[in-house]
Formats: structure tokens, C-alpha cells, sequence
């Protein structure tokens, strides 16, 4: 029944945006999600009345009485997608709609009403115009758009899900995560410490996936690497994703990404690469591999390159392994040809100076 509401949007432009100075002055150093654009979308949602108040207002704090429920239990969800300066001037995003349905998917999950995808991507088409001005022009940067959603119900019942829920759009603009060119980043295999067991959350973008995230990743850190692979929950022994990237394998032109059990997220970058390999001359196995084939493959030179793939970085290369009783390096621990490959051509969709062949760039304005 949701699905099918038609929402209409009401405008509320800010009366104190930012100046062109303070804005540029953000523009010329924006870092990752530190700074925010001057607008903000808000919808509501009220159990038997559904999703009414969509609005675009001005950015700003939320007043949210204690015992909102999402502070308590952690019913909340999340999106992240970019806005891409195209090489012709124009904006556009990546696969909105893959986004919206993703979205929806972790709602089911989490008890959560769905958004009709039309009113997701309206959301965020409203936000990228009205905040135009912010995204940037520098080659490689974009402006990161974080749709989210909260249970807003005041109340510590712990048997029902909240009646009541806010969905968000806020926007930040984002540097490349390559400056100063495509670094290998070295991971940390968690033996310790799981993240998503079947049956439970992993396929769902909720917070709280990554709120039990942070201390392997403060452990992956205290042992000198910069990110966490998760392994499965049962054996300890099958490569899962990384915190908020998925992995893929190359052997030779042959590329291998652990499948989705339910257990991991289900990347658009990655579903992507899959769907773009074979015009790039690759052939893609969806499967399992396990830490000893990794590193065994390491060893023989079979297995010439590991990389990592989601919105926020595009394709990093994984150039060393550690773990508890083992440590190696992947190819001579660089940046691969397939990796770059790869990667070129999927910036070069997104940013708009490569054929879209497949019909992935959402054109805002
Ligand atoms: C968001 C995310 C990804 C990557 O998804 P994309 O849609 O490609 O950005 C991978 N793993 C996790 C855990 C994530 O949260």
C-alpha cells in the first residue's frame, strides 16, 4: 500500500544558506561527511496514516524527546549514494533506484515501513537542485548524499517496532578518496570478532551493524592495518566484505566476489563491476574463498589482485593481509592493471566521460 503513495514535497528555502566565500572555503578542503549543505529533506511516517509532512527545509538539529525509541533500540537505516559533477556541467547521481530498492529491502528487515522508490529518488533530485552550488567541481570529488531513516515513537516497549519514523536526506561534499593517486590499503582478517550471522543483519544497511563494527576496527588499527575483512560467522574462515566495501578476486581475467548469503551487503558498486566485466574482457564467479586459498593463491602468483569496491572509494586495492597467525602480501603489494581498469571505467560512467551503456546515470539537472 505504501509503495504506491504519491508524496508531494513542500519547499522551504533557507533564509541564512552559507555565503559563495564560506562555501568555496568548505569546497577547497571538504575531507569525507564533515560538512553538511544548507538543506535537508524530512518525511514522516505515522502508523495508519503513512508517510505525510515531505518537506525540503533548511538544515538543522532535531528536537527528539529521550525516549525516542531509535536512541534505545537502534531501529534505524541508512543510504549512501553521490551526486557527480559530469564533464559536461551537468549533475547527476549513480543508480538511484538501486538505492531506493536497497533501502526498502532494510526496511523490511528491520521492521520498518517501506519508502515508494519514486518519493526516494524525488527526495534526493530536490536536495541535489536546491544545493547545486554544492557540488563540486574538482575533478574526482562529488557530493555525498546519506538518505536515512529513524523509528521515532517516544517509547521503551521493547516487544513492538516503533509506530513512528523520520526519513532524512542531508548532503555533504566529499573529496577523492585518491588524492595523491590509488593507495593499497592494508586489512586486518578478524578472527575475533564476527559481523553478520545468518538469519541475522548483514544484507541490511541499519546502524547498528557498524556501531558493532568499530572495535575490530580499532583492532585492525592497534595491528598497523587500515581496515577490517570479515570472515563468517560459522568457520571463521570465508572472506565476507570489509567495514563498508565488498571484495573481488582476480585470477588473471578471471574475478571472483564472495556471493550474497544475506550476510553481506549487497554493494551497487560491486553488483556493477559484475554486470560491466565482460565488456572489459573479465569473466565473474559469485562464490566462496576462504583464507588459506587466498593466501595460498597469493603465494603461487595465482591470484595477482585483491580489490575493494563501494560508493565512498570507487575500487582500492588490497596490497597486505595480517591476522592473528599469518601475514602476506597480494601481487608485489600496488595497484594492479585489473583494478585500475576497473576502476577508470566506472568513474568514467559516473562522472559522465564514458559511454553509460547500461543506463546507470541519473540525470538531476
Ligand atoms: C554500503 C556498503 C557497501 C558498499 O555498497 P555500495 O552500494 O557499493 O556503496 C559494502 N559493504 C558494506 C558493509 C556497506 O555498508
Amino acid at each position: 500500500m505504501t509503495t504506491a503513495q504519491k508524496l508531494s514535497f513542500d519547499v522551504q528555502l533557507s533564509d541564512h544558506a552559507r555565503t559563495v566565500a564560506e562555501r568555496e572555503q568548505v569546497l577547497a578542503n571538504p575531507g569525507f561527511g564533515q560538512s553538511f549543505t544548507d538543506h535537508m529533506i524530512s518525511v514522516d511516517y505515522t502508523e495508519g496514516e503513512g508517510w505525510h509532512d515531505a518537506r525540503l527545509m533548511p538544515y538543522g538539529p532535531l528536537t527528539l524527546d529521550p525516549a525516542t525509541s531509535v536512541f534505545h533500540y537502534a531501529q534505524e537505516l541508512f543510504e549512501g549514494l553521490k551526486a557527480y559533477r559530469q564533464v559536461n556541467g551537468s549533475i547527476a547521481t549513480f543508480r538511484p533506484y538501486a538505492n531506493a530498492a536497497r533501502f526498502n529491502a532494510s526496511a523490511l528487515r528491520m521492521a520498518m515501513p517501506e519508502l515508494p522508490e519514486d518519493a526516494f529518488v524525488e527526495s534526493l533530485e530536490l536536495l541535489v537542485q536546491a544545493d547545486k552550488d554544492w557540488v563540486p567541481t574538482t575533478e574526482g570529488h562529488s557530493l555525498y548524499l546519506r538518505p536515512f531513516m529513524i523509528a521515532t515513537q517516544p517509547a521503551l516497549g521493547v516487544n513492538y517496532p516503533s509506530r513512528d519514523y523520520k526519513y532524512m536526506v542531508i548532503a555533504s561534499p566529499a573529496a577523492s578518496y585518491f588524492s595523491g593517486g590509488v593507495k593499497p590499503v592494508s586489512v586486518w582478517l578478524s578472527t575475533e570478532y564476527t559481523r553478520a550471522a545468518p538469519g541475522g543483519t548483514g544484507f541490511a544497511k541499519c546502524g547498528g551493524n557498524y556501531a558493532a563494527a568499530f572495535v575490530a576496527q580499532r583492532q585492525a588499527v592497534a595491528q598497523g592495518c587500515d581496515q577490517v575483512v570479515w570472515l563468517d560467522a560459522v568457520e571463521h574462515r570465508f572472506v565476507e566484505e570489509m567495514g563498508g566495501m565488498n571484495l573481488f578476486f582476480v585470477f588473471g581475467d578471471r574475478l571472483v566476489t564472495p556471493a550474497l548469503t544475506g550476510t553481506l551487503l549487497p554493494g551497487i558498486t560491486r553488483d556493477s563491476i559484475i554486470a560491466m566485466a565482460g565488456e572489459l574482457g573479465l569473466r565473474v564467479e559469485e562464490g566462496r574463498i576462504s583464507i588459506e586459498e587466498w593466501q595460498a593463491g597469493c603465494e603461487s602468483g595465482e591470484l595477482t589482485e585483491v580489490f575493494a569496491c563501494g560508493t565512498a572509494a570507487v575500487v582500492t586495492p588490497v596490497g597486505s593481509v595480517k591476522g592473528a597467525d599469518r601475514a602476506w602480501t597480494v601481487g608485489d603489494g600496488g595497484s594492479g592493471p585489473v583494478t585500475l581498469k576497473i576502476r577508470d571505467e566506472l568513474v568514467g560512467i559516473q562522472y559522465g566521460s564514458r559511454p553509460d551503456a547500461h543506463d546507470w546515470v541519473h540525470k538531476i539537472c
